[in-house]
C-alpha cells in the first residue's frame, strides 16, 4: 500500500508537490477550495535569479539558480505531458534609464561575474537593435541569456492536469486543522495561509498589482524578451505573453488587502509606457492583485516541522521560479532525505530568532499523530 500525503494548497508549489510526490510513488491528496485562485494566478512569471541577484544575497541567487537550471526539463515535462505551452520568452534584459541605474547594473554585472555567471552589458545600439520597441531614452542593458518566463496560468492548469493523470486526488474544502487530515504526511503549502495552519511560520503578505495586456493590430509589437526597470524609484518589468504582456509590479505591506486600486495601475501604466511608449495603444484588458508570501530574508522555507508535517511556503516574488526546486526538496523530505541545493531554506534556520521560536517549538514538538 502507499504511503499518503495530504497537500494543503493547490497553488503551483501545492501542485507540483503532489504531482511529483505520486510519481515517487504516494498517494497524494491536494486540499483547497479554489485551486490555483492564489499569487500563483496573478504572478508574471519571470524566471530571474540573476536579474534579481544584489551583492550579499548569496544563498538567494545560489537556490534560485538551482531552480532555473531544473527549469528546462521540468518545463518541457510539463509541456509534454498536458499539451500546455508554458515558455514564453527565453531571455530577460534590466535596463537602465538614468546614470545611477546604469551604475547598479555594473555592480550587478561585477558580482555575478565573481560567481561564476557572465551576463553581457548592451550598448544604446545594441538594445535598439534587440528590442526596437524601447524607449530612446534606455541607456544601458544586461542580458541574462538563459533566463526565461512562463506563462503562470498555464502551468497551474498544467500542474493540475499532470496531477490529475499520476493519480492525484483534489478534495475542494479548507483545511482548519492539519491534525485532523487523514494522511501519514501532510505538506503545508498554503501560501499566506500557512502561517495559520502552522503558527510561528514567519511568513507576511506583501501585495502585488498586475495588468495584462493585449497587442492590437497595427501596434508595434511588444519586446521578445522580458524586461525589467526601475522608474523613479518602482521596479516594473514587462513579461511577453503569447497575446501581449502581463506588466508588474506594484509591492506594498496591507495585510490581505487584494484590491486593485487607482495608483497602483496608473504608476505601472506610466512606468511601463516610459519604458516602451507604444504601450498606450495596447488594450488593457485584466488587472489584479495577489498576495505574495515573504520570508524574513528572501528565501522560501522548505522541510520538515515535526514527524508528520512538511511546510512549503515563503516563496515571495519567486515562486513561480521556485516551483521545481521546492518539489524536488519536499519530496525528499517526505522521504527523510535533503536536497542540499535547499539547504539554506531549512525551517530551523530561523531558531535563533524570537518571531520565529515557535516554528522551532513545533519542529521539537511531540509528534501529533
Ligand atoms: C503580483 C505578483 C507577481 C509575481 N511575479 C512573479 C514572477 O514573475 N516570478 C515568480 O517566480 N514569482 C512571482 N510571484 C510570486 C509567486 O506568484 C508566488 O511566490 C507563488 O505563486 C506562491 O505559490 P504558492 O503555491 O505558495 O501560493 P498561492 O499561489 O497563493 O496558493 C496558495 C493556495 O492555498 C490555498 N489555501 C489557503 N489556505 C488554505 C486552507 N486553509 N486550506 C486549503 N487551501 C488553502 C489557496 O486557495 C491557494 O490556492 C508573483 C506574485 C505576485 C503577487
Amino acid at each position: 500500500m502507499s504511503r499518503t500525503v495530504a497537500v494543503v494548497g493547490g497553488g503551483v508549489i501545492g501542485l507540483a508537490v503532489a504531482w511529483r510526490a505520486a510519481r515517487s510513488g504516494w498517494a497524494a491528496t491536494v486540499y483547497d477550495p479554489r485551486v490555483g485562485s492564489g499569487a500563483s494566478w496573478v504572478a508574471g512569471g519571470m524566471l530571474a535569479p540573476l536579474s534579481e541577484g544584489w551583492p550579499g544575497e548569496d544563498d538567494v541567487l545560489a537556490v534560485g539558480a538551482a531552480s532555473l537550471d531544473r527549469w528546462p526539463e521540468f518545463g518541457t515535462e510539463l509541456e509534454r505531458a498536458t499539451g500546455e505551452t508554458l515558455f514564453t520568452s527565453q531571455s530577460s534584459m534590466t535596463v537602465a534609464l538614468d546614470a545611477a541605474d546604469a551604475s547598479d547594473l555594473r555592480t550587478v554585472a561585477e558580482w555575478l561575474d565573481g560567481r561564476g555567471y557572465r551576463l553581457d552589458l548592451l550598448t544604446r545600439a545594441q538594445i535598439r537593435e534587440a528590442e526596437p520597441s524601447l524607449a530612446p531614452t534606455v541607456r544601458l542593458a544586461l542580458l541574462a541569456a538563459a533566463e526565461f518566463a512562463v506563462d503562470n496560468r498555464a502551468l497551474v492548469r498544467g500542474l493540475r492536469s499532470a496531477g490529475e493523470a499520476a493519480g492525484v486526488r483534489f478534495v475542494a474544502e479548507t483545511v482548519a486543522d492539519v491534525e485532523a487530515l487523514p494522511a501519514d504526511q501532510v505538506v503545508i503549502a498554503a501560501g499566506t495561509a500557512s502561517t495559520r495552519l502552522w503558527p510561528g511560520l514567519p511568513v507576511r503578505p506583501v501585495k502585488g498589482e498586475v495588468l495584462r495586456l493585449r497587442h492590437r493590430p497595427g501596434v508595434a509589437p511588444a519586446p521578445t524578451r522580458t524586461i525589467r526597470a526601475s522608474v523613479h524609484g518602482r521596479p516594473v518589468y514587462l513579461v511577453p505573453r503569447g497575446d501581449g504582456l502581463v506588466v508588474g509590479a506594484t509591492q506594498h505591506e496591507s495585510g490581505d488587502d487584494t484590491a486593485v486600486t487607482v495608483a497602483g495601475v496608473r504608476d505601472l501604466i506610466t512606468d511601463a509606457q516610459t519604458l516602451m511608449p507604444s504601450i498606450g495603444e495596447y488594450e488593457l484588458y485584466e488587472t489584479a492583485a495577489g498576495l505574495r508570501p515573504m520570508s524574513p530574508d528572501n528565501l522560501p522555507i522548505l522541510g520538515r516541522v515535526s514527524e508528520r508535517v512538511v511546510v512549503a511556503t515563503g516563496h515571495g516574488r519567486n515562486g513561480i521560479l521556485l516551483t521545481p526546486l521546492s518539489a524536488d526538496a519536499v519530496v525528499a523530505a517526505l522521504s527523510g532525505t535533503d536536497l542540499p541545493e535547499a539547504a539554506a531554506s531549512r525551517p530551523d534556520r530561523f531558531r535563533h530568532t524570537s518571531a520565529d521560536a515557535a516554528v522551532h517549538a513545533n519542529a521539537d514538538a511531540p509528534v501529533r499523530k
